[in-house]
């Protein structure tokens, strides 16, 4: 039996941030996850996997050690966000300027974030990365529990994180249900090059069958989110690629002019679905374990980092307070911090899509007047903008840039 304090089973964005975020404590972290994360690529190419990542992340990023190596990579500022609606003449542009800042965040491709989170890790004695490996079976005890991977092995902590997303094993196994619906909407994900750079501007067409964004990369490539019907998905994933630069154009309403490259092309299904709870005795749920999003105003991730920010206070409260760090009560406080930030971001998301993708006139009417009056009222844009910034609210240490380490409580 391998004795740990703290096991993380997924090692995705969210999983490897947490255990980066608790490389300076005295605990024994074990990482688990089914692959290991690609450290190499051609230069030449695009992972078509990207997110948005706001200030609130990076500076928990920049604070767990592993921006750095972010920024060796490739990362994206953008400075100005413009939404329009296709049923209307409504339209919003938020701009960087507006609130001083030097961008309003970055768009990074995920296997860059995993890499970087990887090299971090590697460098904290305190971290064993298990990988590839898959858990075969928990046993609940009072004080720990106990973990068997296929292969055998044993291990033990006093604290399981679930953070192996939205189809999460470890929920399934702790009997924690979800709620949540199907979106009835496919994303349709790739990257391309289009005739005018995108000036550093991340774009976003709301059409009645779902948005399509063009989020900006290096050399004027644009990371590409196209939500549609499922069933306009799977044609969409069959044309041929000069057809799909015809049709992908004519939806974004060749706001950048023609799309002269294309990489490959992906789709995920979205839905909503929030675990009823993030926590039991000695198990805790962050990132797409707890909660998924539609991803139209990229958020998902970033209310993950958040998470694992959280818990990582949290369990820094508990070491110095002297606490079980996978008891009910400590384990409560994470809950009660992030579900409650974590529903309101999920309504407003659902709210947007709704109101977006109804054809009803009353309501294209009322959100094409909404967009407007947005974009002439500055002190309602300026509120818009840090929250999409990530910077209001309850906010972790880590997102406000100030370490998180024992000895500087974070109360
Ligand atoms: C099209 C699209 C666009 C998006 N754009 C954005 C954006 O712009 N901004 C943003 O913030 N978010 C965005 N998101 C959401 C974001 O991708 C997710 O919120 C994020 O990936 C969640 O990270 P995670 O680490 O919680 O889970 P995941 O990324 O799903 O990682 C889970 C990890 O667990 C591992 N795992 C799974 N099962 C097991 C198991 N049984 N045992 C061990 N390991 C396991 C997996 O291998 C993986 O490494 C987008 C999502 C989609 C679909």
């Amino acid at each position: 039996m391998k004795p740990y304090d703290l096991i993380i089973c997924g090692g995705g964005m969210v999983g490897a941030a947490l255990a980066a975020a608790l490389g300076n404590s005295p605990l024994r972290i074990a990482v688990i996850d089914l692959h290991k994360p690609k450290q190499r690529w051609p230069k030449a190419s695009w992972g078509i996997r990207t997110c948005a990542i706001t200030r609130a992340s990076q500076h928990i990023l920049e604070n767990i050690g592993a921006w750095q190596y972010m920024a060796l990579r490739r990362i994206h500022p953008y400075s100005d966000m413009h939404v329009w609606d296709s049923t209307g003449s409504g339209a919003v542009h938020f701009s960087a300027a507006d609130v001083g800042e030097p961008n309003l965040g970055h768009i990074v491709e995920n296997r860059v974030i995993q890499a970087a989170l990887l090299k971090r890790l590697k460098e904290l004695s305190n971290v064993d990365i298990i990988c590839p490996a898959r858990i075969s079976a928990l046993a609940w005890g009072d004080e720990l529990v106990t973990v068997t991977l296929e292969n055998g092995t044993k291990l033990s902590a006093s604290l399981l994180v679930g953070a192996d997303g939205r189809d999460s094993w470890v929920r399934n196994q702790a009997g924690i249900a979800t709620r949540g619906w199907e979106y009835d909407q496919t994303a349709v994900i790739t990257v391309v090059k289009t005739a005018r750079h995108h000036r550093d501007t991340a774009w976003q067409r709301f059409t009645p069958e779902g948005p399509v964004a063009f989020l900006p990369l290096e050399e004027g490539y644009s990371s590409v989110v196209w939500s549609v019907d499922p069933r306009h998905a799977e044609v969409l994933l069959s044309l041929d690629d000069a057809t799909f630069m015809v049709e992908l154009g004519q939806a974004f309403e060749h706001a950048l002019g023609e799309i002269t490259e294309l990489f490959e092309r992906g789709a995920f299904p979205l839905r909503l679905q929030h675990a009823v709870s993030y926590v039991k005795p000695r198990l805790a749920l962050v990132g797409d374990a707890a909660h998924a999003i539609h991803p139209l105003a990229g958020q998902g991730v970033n209310l993950g980092l958040a998470d694992a920010a959280s818990l990582a206070e949290v369990i820094f409260n508990a070491l110095e307070e002297k606490k079980d760090i996978g008891s009910f009560m400590v384990l409560r406080h994470y809950e009660r911090w992030r579900k409650s930030d974590n529903i309101v971001m999920m309504a407003a998301m659902d709210g947007f899509k709704r109101l977006f993708g109804s054809r009803a006139a009353p309501l294209r009417w009322g959100r094409n007047i909404g967009l407007t009056l947005t974009n002439i009222l500055p002190p309602v844009k300026k509120t818009l903008i840090h929250h999409a910034m990530g910077v209001s609210g309850h906010l972790p240490r880590l997102a406000r840039g100030i370490p998180c380490r024992q000895g500087s409580s974070a109360r």
